[in-house]
């Protein structure tokens, strides 16, 4: 289900990814870079932007007073009149594969994965969690294909809902010979196997990477701030497309994360977006924790 609020925010974003690239609207944005491992596959958290969101209460806490919403922010010790957000990506460096768990928003992206020796034409394979522009808006640069050879690969929900999105018809133009898509629950390339994580979007998956002992979830936009996804996490989210849905897959998700204590990886909380979740009563926190790169 689409709500008008929903439009309203991919409008945004994706008219953030045009400035990004065309007339530098958006800020410029600072590359940076994150290795660790898993088990004995090398991976980097990649940063492409930073989004300042005005505490308005169209996104987060959606039917809540502002100052209800700032009361969480504050105790957070954060500012109470903006909620910050990280765009970040994940690359996997898998013996026969250079992957891509989706990409920004054609902010720093490029330049961070300068960082690691990564050349764009190396990269094999990009997995999406779901096509909302700031995880699909770097697949496109100057109107072709940003990673030329990789294959682009995303659940059969989620490229169906691409396509009939109109804000989304450039990009889909440019990557349409490039996408492959599966059905949730696959091993999508080896060791990384797709997660249904419905709600966010029609085909919202996340990806889970398993290496010997080692395992770690990408639950893509299965939360959004690192304050208000986590102390009330069944508040609506303007995001979320299927509001209802999307408030179910984050409350049992985090659920399931806490009582696993399984590794995360959240593309939007403060870079470089990897730790764990613990409930904390009815609510949870979030505990950074970056393995080591060795
Ligand atoms: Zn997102």
């Amino acid at each position: 289900m689409l709500n008008s609020k929903t439009l309203f925010v991919a409008s945004s974003l994706t008219a953030l990814a045009i400035a990004a690239s065309a007339s530098g609207q958006m800020p410029p944005q600072q590359p940076d870079s994150r290795a660790f491992k898993i088990g004995s596959l090398d991976l980097v958290s990649l940063h492409d932007a930073q989004f300042v969101l005005p505490n308005d209460g169209k996104i987060f806490g959606v039917g809540h007073s502002t100052a209800e919403i700032g009361e969480l922010l504050k105790a957070a010790g954060a500012p109470t009149d903006t909620v910050t957000l990280s765009v970040d990506a994940l690359l996997v460096k898998e013996p026969k594969h250079v992957i891509l768990i989706d990409t920004g928003v054609g902010g720093a992206l490029q330049q961070s994965l300068a960082q690691t020796g990564t050349k764009p034409e190396e990269v094999t394979d990009i997995l999406i969690t779901h096509s909302h522009p700031d995880h699909i808006g770097g697949l496109v640069k100057d109107g072709k294909l940003a990673f030329p050879k990789a294959t682009i690969r995303m659940s059969s929900a989620e490229w169906a809902f691409a396509k009939k999105n109109a804000q989304l018809a450039d990009i889909v133009k440019v990557i349409d010979d490039n996408v492959k898509t599966f059905e949730p629950g696959v091993e999508v390339v080896p060791q990384i196997t797709s997660v249904s994580l419905m709600g966010h979007t029609p085909g919202h998956v996340g990806y889970e990477i398993v290496s010997g002992k080692g395992k770690l979830l990408d639950i893509g936009d299965t939360v959004h701030s690192s304050i208000i996804s986590l102390v009330e996490p069944e508040w609506p989210v303007g995001f979320d497309n299927d509001e209802k849905g999307g408030e179910k897959n984050r409350i049992d998700t985090l659920k399931k994360l806490a009582k696993d204590n399984e590794l995360v990886f959240t593309p939007h909380f403060p870079f470089p977006g990897v730790g764990r979740i613990t409930a904390d009563g009815d609510h949870f926190s979030w505990e950074p924790s970056l393995p080591a790169a060795k």
